[in-house]
């Protein structure tokens, strides 16, 4: 009998492969090395981010990213030993650094470490994860929550996990990355409309909606970038005509939209149960790091269960738990911080607009953006405005497009009104003065190219 028995030659390697053994090697020629090895990345992005620091350089203005914070960042920070008006940090209602959330966390930190050294469908689960959860679901009046480690993975790994290929997601265009990302990762058809047109979503869905299983529908109940909401009740409206799924990211509107900082439901007197998933992330009013869905019961087992960002990570750090669930509480007891946070959003964008200053779309809530038409004015009225002891991010090309370029203002109810009216007047100085400084765009391409 045949050494072989019997098999062809591709018959044999198939079996060989099969049972786990390696076929003989053979020794080939070495590949001649023909190309460089490239550095690893986007190409593209290194260029951006490369065009981005010789701009700053030529212009001369310092590098507004990852300035260390001396403490906690509250109305007032202190960087590099100095004291300045903050408007960097989305602590909407002061809770982060606050006694009793401090005095929370350090106690789940004595009772169960700072770890809890396992995903929680393994040994990581402990008493304090289904207290949030729990606090979460009664504040949507949903049947249960379940929160994740991050609130950018959250969406990324639960977008990515309702839907697959047969399915359709829309999203606002404005959507945060953590959003897109999850509609990549899904496979889904993904089709982003014009930003808050409702009317446009009904006609893409009567276009689309019968060629699909399924359509998912994800917004932002109050914009990062503008400020602004949607029209929840309109959005219902359009997600039923169409038996579309709903979900909101309400990143920002807890503890910043409604009498109780409810959110965008509270705000617009929508029932809850009207939107199929609320995200949301613990990193704002929550003061911790993470993030969680609000859903049915059946939904929320079936992520609990098979979520890849779930199941194959860690569950939530003790500590930022217990902050979470301490925040929540104080929310619920103090609505007042509420109060205060939108009525400093109203103060700040009155005093600006009064200033002649253009706030776009925003509603004057928890984030008020000053338009400046280009990236240069904002990253020279950024760097201006950082001498003069106020710290505020310049959104520039390519986060934004080139004219939609801005400062944006973070406000929390801890920012004084007289605070607030000092910044709009020094703001609208320093815009006017920059906005006068003439810059010769082909002598500085130079400069850049040069660089
Ligand atoms: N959703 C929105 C709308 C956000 O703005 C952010 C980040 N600020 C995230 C999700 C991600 O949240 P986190 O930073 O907590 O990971």
């Amino acid at each position: 009998m045949s050494k072989d028995f019997g098999l062809s030659g591709d018959a044999k390697a198939k079996l060989l492969a099969r049972v786990g053994v390696r076929a003989p090697l053979v020794a080939e020629p070495e590949p001649e090395v023909a190309r460089p090895r490239l550095p690893l990345g986007r190409p593209e992005v290194a260029a951006d981010l490369s065009m981005m620091a010789r701009a700053g350089a030529a212009l001369g203005i310092r590098d507004p990213f990852f300035r260390p914070h001396e403490g906690v960042a509250g109305a007032t920070t202190v960087i590099d030993g100095r004291s300045y008006d903050n408007f960097v940090s989305y602590n909407y209602l002061g809770l982060n650094g606050d006694v009793r959330v401090n005095e929370a966390a350090k106690d789940a930190v004595d009772r169960y470490g700072t770890s809890v050294s396992a995903s929680r469908i393994v040994s990581g689960e402990r008493p304090i994860h289904r207290a949030l959860e729990q606090a979460l679901a009664d504040l949507y009046r949903t049947e249960d929550a379940l929160t994740l480690v991050s609130g950018h993975a959250t969406n990324v790994t639960v977008i990515g996990h309702l839907v697959g290929r047969d399915d359709l997601i829309l999203h606002d265009s404005l959507s945060h990355n953590s959003i897109v990302q999850g509609a990549l990762a899904s496979g889904a058809q993904r089709l982003s409309f014009p930003h808050n047109d409702f009317d446009e979503l009904d006609r893409m869905l009567s276009a689309r909606r019968a060629q699909v299983e399924r359509a998912l529908i994800v917004v932002e109940g109050h914009y990062s970038m503008d400020g602004d909401i949607p029209d929840l009740a309109r959005l219902v409206a359009v997600a039923k005509r169409h038996r579309a799924h709903l979900m909101v990211d309400e990143a920002h509107s807890l503890g910043v939209l409604g009498p109780r900082g409810h959110g965008i439901f509270e705000h617009a007197g929508v029932d809850p149960a009207h939107v199929d998933i609320w995200m949301g992330t613990l990193s704002k009013t929550l003061s911790g790091c993470g993030g969680y869905i609000a859903a049915s019961a059946e939904l929320i087992d079936y992520l609990r269960k098979s979520a890849p960002g779930f199941v194959y990570s860690v569950g939530l750090p003790p500590p930022v738990a217990a902050a979470a669930l301490a925040c929540l509480e104080i929310m619920r007891d103090e609505p007042e911080r509420v109060a205060q946070v939108q009525a400093n959003g109203a103060h700040f964008l009155k005093a600006c607009k009064a200033a002649g200053l253009d706030t776009g779309p925003s509603i004057g809530a928890a984030i008020v953006p000053v338009m400046t038409g280009s990236s240069i004015v904002a990253a020279r009225a950024a760097d201006r405005l950082f001498d003069l002891g106020i710290n505020v991010q310049p959104i520039i090309y390519p986060a934004v497009p080139e004219q939609a370029a801005r400062l944006r203002f973070f406000i929390s109810s801890l920012h004084r009104p007289e605070q607030l009216d000092r910044v709009a007047t020094t703001l609208a100085d320093v815009l006017a003065d920059v906005a006068k400084q003439r810059v010769d765009l082909a002598e500085l391409a130079g400069r850049i190219a040069a660089a």
